[in-house]
């Protein structure tokens, strides 16, 4: 498609969005003079969905109204709330309702799943991931390898852009599994990076990891909600999630496991248990032994926190109503729009200097664009926040922008691109 800058086209693609009705399920934050700001950070905490307050408010009530009782009698029983978002969450991911569950939140599960998946030996030892990874994935990894004993430099490769690019070729990622094969125990990515935008290939990567007889885990902060998923077929070890950002379930919400039934069926792969966990049937009978739920159920540990999870199922509700790929549909169009918006843009303002570092190929990225603003970063940033526009800032020079097709419009990007040509140094 050709996009057209101007209003009246950004209308159009909006009247023509089979899913602009959604739109009106959100809040939006409002500036001080009143009007809605232009919200392009979905990514890093998405909106507040407007049933939120009442799936809240339901829960309360029963709490109030049934103390303790709550756990069988309430309109859903706490006893097994974790399975009233199991069917959409194994929907959003691709994975079969027993290798799914919502449970702690993303940092902790990544822990407890390396607990099950990282298990060093004297010749296979290493980790592989992206250089640049989120911070707490790289703090996470870092204090596991050394528990168990290892440095970090001697134990974790990192995979770097080639010379002069900013993003990773599926190409050398595979070549590197290849070439570490027999020391490597866990491959371990982001599958969209938080930095670049990029979409990194995980089917490929998972295979790759296992014809050298490694684990491949996902961590899908930046991608579940963005992307279908089809983390089964693809044969994931497992991965984990957060339910904040494009998820919309509100500040360090839960987070989602997968655990493939090839380890989750298995009683005997290792992990940290806890009451939760234990043979439902069985829970409250408060016996020695313990015996694990089957998949992913089996790495619960403490009992559901019903206020969040509430939060996150009236979310989940949403996404199952719109469906995954009619919001990919949305997404690679309000991503390619965004795209020629900045091109138009900057042909426009000689003060805007910057290259978007996302992959161009819609299919290598969600919907984030990451721009790397070559001077004056800083203050394009703030210049376009004082414009009521919600962007974010990553040090050391990016502006990420992304568009969520549940909530944002054709025209809130012509409105981002004629704020941006407004900018002056
Ligand atoms: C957002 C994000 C996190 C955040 O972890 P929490 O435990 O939810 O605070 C971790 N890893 C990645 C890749 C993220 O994008």
């Amino acid at each position: 498609m050709i996009f057209e800058h101007n209003r009246g086209f950004a209308q159009r693609l909006d009247e023509d969005d089979s899913l602009k009705d959604f739109r009106q399920l959100f809040h939006f934050p409002t500036q001080k003079n009143g009007s809605d700001f232009l919200y392009f950070c979905g990514n890093s905490l998405g909106l507040q969905p407007r049933t939120a307050k009442q799936a809240l408010d339901s829960e309360l009530e029963d709490w109030a109204n049934l103390g303790v009782e709550g756990h069988f009698h309430g309109k859903k029983p706490w006893f097994h709330y974790h399975k009233f978002l199991t069917e959409h969450s194994a929907e959003l991911v691709g994975g079969r309702h027993h290798e799914v569950v919502i449970m702690n939140q993303l940092t902790v599960n990544l822990h407890l799943l390396m607990v099950s998946f990282y298990k060093p030996t004297k010749t296979r030892f290493k980790i592989i991931m992206e250089a640049g990874a989120f911070p707490s994935d790289m703090y996470a990894i870092e204090s596991q390898v050394k528990f168990h004993g290892y440095d970090y430099d001697e134990a974790v490769i990192e995979i770097e852009p080639r010379e002069g690019e900013h993003t990773l070729r599926t190409e050398d990622i595979l070549r590197t599994i290849e070439e570490n094969g027999e020391q490597t125990a866990l491959v371990f990515f982001a599958g969209v990076q938080y930095y670049t935008g990029q979409f990194f290939e995980i089917e490929k990567i998972t295979a790759a990891a296992h014809s050298v007889g490694a684990i491949a885990g996902w961590d899908l902060a930046h991608t579940a909600g963005n992307l279908p998923l089809k983390l089964h077929d693809w044969k994931v070890d497992f991965a984990a999630w957060c339910s904040y950002k494009y998820l919309n379930s509100g500040p360090g919400n839960v987070s989602g496991v997968f655990v493939h039934e090839k380890h989750g069926l298995d009683e005997n792969t290792h992990r940290f248990a806890g009451w939760w966990g234990h043979k439902e049937s069985e829970r409250f009978q408060m016996k020695r032994g313990y015996i694990p739920e089957p998949g992913a159920a089996g790495w619960q540990m403490s009992n559901a926190p019903v206020f969040g999870m509430a939060v996150h199922l009236s979310s989940l509700e949403i996404f199952h109503k719109a469906g995954m790929e009619n919001i990919r549909a949305k997404s690679k169009m309000l991503t390619a729009y965004l795209q020629e918006t900045l091109k138009y843009v900057q042909n426009n303002n000689p003060a805007l200097d910057f290259n978007v570092i996302t992959p161009e190929n819609p299919e290598h990225r969600g919907a984030q664009l990451s721009i790397l603003v070559k001077e004056n970063g800083k203050a394009l940033f703030d210049y376009i926040t004082e414009n009521g526009v919600i962007a974010d800032w990553r040090e050391p020079n990016v502006i990420r922008l992304a568009p969520a097709p549940l909530y944002n419009s054709f025209t809130d990007i012509y409105e981002l691109g004629e704020t941006m040509k407004g900018f002056t140094i």
